[in-house]
């Protein structure tokens, strides 16, 4: 039988709530099905927004409904020395450029040509430049803060090269029904930040780094991150790492359509176990009793 192994990488920054509850009790199930594993990955590079008390609340929410994982857990802010390692392998291929701007430099730019910056999955698709050694040189010796981004259509070109028109599987459902073989399009994110100014790292290159690191075979995951894929597919590419199989799913939401949210505290794990609810009761509100 193949190696089937899924992971659920929630980020501390809240209480779980239902659409948690789906997106790991389906990726509970379908480990399950097939005699595979699930692991749990906490996602905290974010040090201002992320707590200890809400990764508390994952392990006895997760407990509380029944699933186990094999540890030990990997909590992303102790390793940030494994994606400055990454950063570095991104520096060494030159696709990465430092940018020095601040926000509002950048929303600057961005209204005095919009038609050059149209909206992308994390906001207008901006594009930097990498400045002139000496620009650079001088801004460094200043100690002025700066950001890494991708040069994306730099770094599609050195993997397409190599290996060819990056493409990813998806065995779920994208937002607009995508399903099959999909073509990358990691340019829909401009040339992203891929290391902040604050936390040296990002979601997108913590999370891929850790993929292969942890050999997932399977990303079972909301499909809000669908478009994160294409990026994730090509840092995959630059960094020499293997494409996992994408299953997403569609977001739980409200009975008015709306998605949940971590500050709707009704719909918490918390709130409902402190309640009369049990975790057969949660699986039949999500749909997979
Ligand atoms: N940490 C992300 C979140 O809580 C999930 C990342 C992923 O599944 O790739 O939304």
């Amino acid at each position: 039988m193949s190696v089937f192994i899924t992971r659920f990488a929630p980020s501390p920054t809240g209480l779980l709530h239902l659409g948690h509850a789906y997106s790991v009790l389906t990726a509970h199930d379908a480990a399950l099905s097939v005699g595979g594993k699930l692991i749990l990955r906490i996602e905290d590079i974010d040090r201002t927004r992320c707590k200890a008390t809400f990764e508390q609340a994952i392990y006895e929410d997760l407990a509380w409904l029944g699933l186990t994982w094999e540890g030990p857990v990997r909590r992303q802010s102790d390793h940030f020395e494994d994606y400055t390692k990454a950063l570095e392998k991104l520096r060494d291929k030159g696709v990465v450029y430092r940018c020095f701007k601040t926000r509002k430099d950048i929303a600057d730019e961005i209204a005095r040509a919009p038609h050059l910056s149209p909206d992308g999955p994390e906001g207008p698709q901006y594009i930097g430049k990498m400045l002139a050694a000496h620009e650079e040189r001088s801004l460094l010796a200043e100690g002025a803060p700066f950001a890494w981004r991708l040069d994306t259509s730099r770094a599609t070109r050195i993997a397409e090269k190599i290996g060819g028109p990056l493409a990813f599987t998806e065995e779920g459902v994208g937002p607009k029904g995508e399903h099959g073989q999909i073509s990358a399009t990691p340019e829909i994110f401009g040339d992203p930040v891929i290391a902040r100014k604050d936390s040296g790292t990002s979601y997108h290159l913590a999370s891929v780094f850790d993929d292969a690191l942890q050999g997932i075979t399977h990303i079972i995951r909301g499909e809000d991150l669908f478009p994160a894929t294409h990026l994730h597919r090509l840092l995959q590419a630059v960094l020499d790492l293997p494409t996992p199989a994408y299953r997403h799913h569609p977001l739980m939401t409200d009975e008015t359509g709306k998605r949940f949210a971590k500050r709707n505290q009704a719909v918490t794990i918390r709130a409902l176990r402190e309640g009369d609810e049990t975790p057969a009761g949660i699986r039949r509100r999500v749909g997979l009793a």
